[in-house]
């Protein structure tokens, strides 16, 4: 299994609206609303809307994991093909498994 963790690193990297590519590909096993046993890889998370942004963005119920979740270079890319890319290479070599994860 591979973390990605919430590193307290620091970056420079905006989130691209509307990439959604780390509420799909990752597993979270911490509970989401509706989803007490979180979600499996390759699962498009159900809070995502129409816009594939959060629809839980700014709310409590919102999963600490995601919150604390920051985009990396090394891991977003420059489009979200691209972070695609990397998310399916991540699942490809690190035993299928890819999970995000508080500290
Ligand atoms: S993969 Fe990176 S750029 Fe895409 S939504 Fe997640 S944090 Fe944002
Ligand atoms: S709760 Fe929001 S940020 Fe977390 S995986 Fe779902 S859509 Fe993404």
């Amino acid at each position: 299994m591979f973390l990605l963790n919430n590193l307290p690193l620091p970056t420079n990297m905006e989130c691209r609206k509307g990439c959604a590519a780390c509420c799909i590909y990752p597993s979270i096993s911490t509970p989401l609303p509706g989803l007490p046993n979180g979600k499996p890889s390759m699962m498009p998370c159900p809070h995502l809307n129409d816009d594939k942004l959060c629809s839980l963005f700014g709310k409590p119920e919102r999963p600490a994991v995601c919150s604390g979740f920051k985009p990396e270079e090394w891991m977003c890319g420059s489009s979200e093909t691209d972070a695609a890319t990397n998310f399916k290479w991540l699942l490809k070599e690190k035993t299928g498994v890819i999970e995000l994860k508080a500290h």
